[in-house]
């Protein structure tokens, strides 16, 4: 497998450099080099064609062809041919010679667009029926992504010239249990059909087997990525007085939820754990993470550290601050804020605070990650909508402590599969139930001539004493546009509504009036706010219920979902407007999606399938592997099998030394996680 293409006859030096081209360097290359799709060369019955599709038949030549030519090289065949009963019209373009092949009587097996008013077929294939060739072909023939130079036809018999060769000694990876327990089809015999499929369910099977394969192999590496990297991680096993712990959930002003429960002890017990907690807290916006949060800093002070919660925007961070203050400081501890726009003398006062061990947990922006802030013992770090932090700020933070528990927490739900995939060095937590009590907000979609009946509603709203949020568009191109927006909805709705206090926010005010705005709204003075989507994340007044989105289209649809979070918060029904003439189908489905679910998980996951993994982080940093067959859209639940198996594998202590796993392990070394590492 591991010898050169060049070893196959007609692969010279030249045909060598452009299939390197296609990443194809060895016959096991090669061999894996899978098809993109298949060209259905199954006959079907006319009665079942549509109009316009490519399809297959099998006729018999009823007259005499008869050719025209236009010029010098163009030209036109025409044949009436007929199958059963019906008579149809074969038609080649530029192909005056196939005239000799159609004699009257002969049965011709052609593969063509199919015109159904006309009854006529423009032929690009044809064979005779009664050919080797015809009853050698299969139903299905691959069709490769090309480049450079190699043509498909050259490629396909390459492959058939490797499987001849070579299949035989294609090897089984997968551990003969797994092969029986999902009836996959042997290694062997899936990459020979994949490749040519008799029909269209051994070519399912073998795609089956493929994809499990990869999945599974790549759970594989990192499940055993992170076991080794558990066993040599410096961590601290925290001291933690968990009766303490209990009673101060205890008092809390509610019960916890089953799975907030659940999370708070996976957080604890990674945190006694010897090694350092590297965890992704989900859940769904309203789901009470904040509290888990605050249950953590709680023990991990009462363990005698610090902790420190880094959130995204100086809105967030006055808000943690004020929350993890009501729950913490009456057991004493020592919550302080360290933002960007605290005075020179403020900010000395934190910095010294947390150096010397009189602060226990700070709450701030990026200012947290400048280089003279540092700590006593800093025990446990935790990140709200960790995706708005790289990867390197998060390393700062971590560096502040020696090998500190981590806790990533975001409100954008990930489907489970991205989350395991993307993810997957990290633990995953997940808050999947919402506290109970909670109504649904009600979410319409109006086209932008209803915006009338929007205002009235909002009226009446707005009349019970609630209050509205109004977000405009962020418009990527113009922060200034992007502001005029606003300050025009802002007038606009100040005229139509005298009798109401209409606020105005977007990024561009200084913080110190974003934080009164913000104050004005949540105490009510304000009736509605206008705003950009810095009230995006975290905001959280209970007494507004009403939100209009301008132009939601312009949104993604974890951020109208995130954006709809901000109501519904409070026990009043709430509702979300929704105003966009979306262009594309895909954006009509988008606000579809919004008006039939209130669930961030399925948001998420619908998201997933109209965009597409590769899309779902933004293609730039998004961490996602490349399969050749899986797709995370589609074959998640193979997904979530193949980790629990790849996960009770690597747990298994006879996987490290059993010689029926050598070939698993031999591919973890070829993957590199096993170098350097002496397994005890
Ligand atoms: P998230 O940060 O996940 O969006 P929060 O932690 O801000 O959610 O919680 C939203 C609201 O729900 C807060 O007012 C919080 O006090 C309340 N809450 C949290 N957990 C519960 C619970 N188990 N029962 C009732 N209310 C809760
Ligand atoms: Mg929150």
């Amino acid at each position: 497998m591991a010898a050169s293409v060049t070893c196959l006859y007609g692969v010279g030096e030249e045909r060598a450099n452009d299939l390197k081209a296609l990443g194809i360097e060895t016959i096991g290359d090669l061999l894996e080099y899978y098809p993109a799709r298949y060209e259905d060369y199954r006959v079907r019955d006319l009665s079942e064609v549509r109009d316009g599709e490519r399809v297959t038949l099998v006729a018999t030549v009823y007259s005499e062809p008869s050719v025209r030519f236009f010029g010098k090289k163009k030209s036109r065949l025409t044949a009436r041919l007929v199958i059963g009963r019906v008579a149809i019209t074969g038609v080649w373009f530029n192909q005056p010679f196939v005239k000799q092949r159609l004699s009257v009587g002969k049965q011709i097996m052609v593969t063509g667009k199919w015109d159904k008013h006309k009854l006529q077929i423009v032929v690009s294939e044809m064979i005779e029926a009664d050919s080797p060739k015809a009853r050698k072909r299969s139903d299905l023939a691959a069709v490769y992504p090309l480049a450079g130079s190699v043509s498909l036809s050259f490629l396909r018999k390459l492959i058939e010239q490797a499987l001849d060769k070579y299949g035989d000694q294609i090897e089984e990876i997968l551990p003969q249990p797994l092969v029986e327990r999902y009836r996959l089809m042997p290694r062997a015999q899936a990459i020979r059909a994949i490749h040519a499929p008799r029909d269209v369910e051994e070519g399912r099977q073998a795609r089956r087997r493929i994809m499990f394969e990869e999945l599974f192999l790549f759970q594989l590496k990192i499940q055993a990525h992170r076991r080794i990297a558990r066993r040599q991680a410096e961590g601290v096993a925290q001291q933690i007085p968990l009766e303490e712990v209990r009673q101060f959930v205890r008092s809390l002003p509610f019960q916890l939820t089953g799975a907030q429960k659940r999370v708070v002890k996976e957080i604890l017990d990674d945190m006694q754990a010897a090694y350092a907690m590297n965890r992704l807290l989900q859940g769904d916006v309203g789901s009470g993470k904040t509290v888990v949060a605050a249950i953590a800093l709680y023990a991990t002070v009462k363990a005698g550290r610090q902790g420190a919660l880094m959130v995204p925007t100086e809105i967030l961070a006055e808000q943690h601050v004020q929350s993890l203050r009501s729950l913490l400081e009456p057991y004493g501890l020592q919550v302080a804020l360290l933002t960007g726009s605290l005075s020179a003398k403020q900010r000395r006062d934190v910095i010294d605070g947390l150096q010397m061990g009189l602060i226990d947990i700070v709450v701030g922006t990026h200012a947290l990650i400048q280089e003279d802030v540092f700590f006593r013992s800093l025990g446990l770090v935790i990140t709200d909508e960790q995706h708005r932090f790289g990867v390197e700020q998060r390393r700062v933070l971590r560096s502040k402590g020696f090998a500190p528990d981590v806790l990533f927490m975001t409100a954008t739900p990930i489907p489970r599969t991205l989350a395991i995939t993307a993810f997957g060095d990290m633990d995953v937590s997940t808050i999947d139930e919402l506290p109970a009590g909670r109504k649904p907000v009600v979410t319409r979609w109006v086209k932008h001539e209803q915006f009338h009946l929007v205002l009235e509603q909002m009226r009446r709203e707005l009349d019970k004493g609630r209050q509205a949020y109004v977000i405009c568009p962020l418009i990527e191109e113009s922060d200034k546009l992007d502001v005029q927006n606003a300050i025009d909805v802002h007038a606009q709705l100040a005229t139509y509504f005298p009798q109401f206090r209409i606020g105005l926010m977007h990024g561009r005010l200084p913080a110190r009036e974003k934080e009164e705005v913000m104050q004005q709204f949540a105490s009510g003075r304000l009736h509605v706010l206008v705003s950009t989507t810095v009230v995006e994340v975290g905001v959280n007044v209970p007494n507004a219920t009403y939100m209009v989105v301008y132009d939601a289209e312009r949104f993604g649809l974890a951020q109208l979902h995130q954006l709809r979070g901000r109501v519904g918060r409070g026990a009043e029904q709430s509702y979300c407007v929704l105003i966009a003439d979306p262009k594309s189908e895909v954006g009509r489905e988008r606000m579809r999606v919004m008006c039939e679910t209130n669930d961030g998980f399925e948001v998420s996951q619908r998201d997933l399938e109209l965009r597409g993994p590769g899309d779902f982080f933004g293609t730039k940093q998004s961490g996602l592997p490349e399969f050749k067959v899986a797709d995370l859209a589609t074959d998640y639940k193979a997904l979530e099998v193949a980790r629990q198996e790849a996960a009770s594998l690597i747990g298994s202590e006879i996987f490290w030394r059993a010689p029926e796993y050598e070939a698993l392990r031999e591919y973890l070394r070829r993957e590199g996680i096993l170098e350097g590492t002496v397994l005890d």
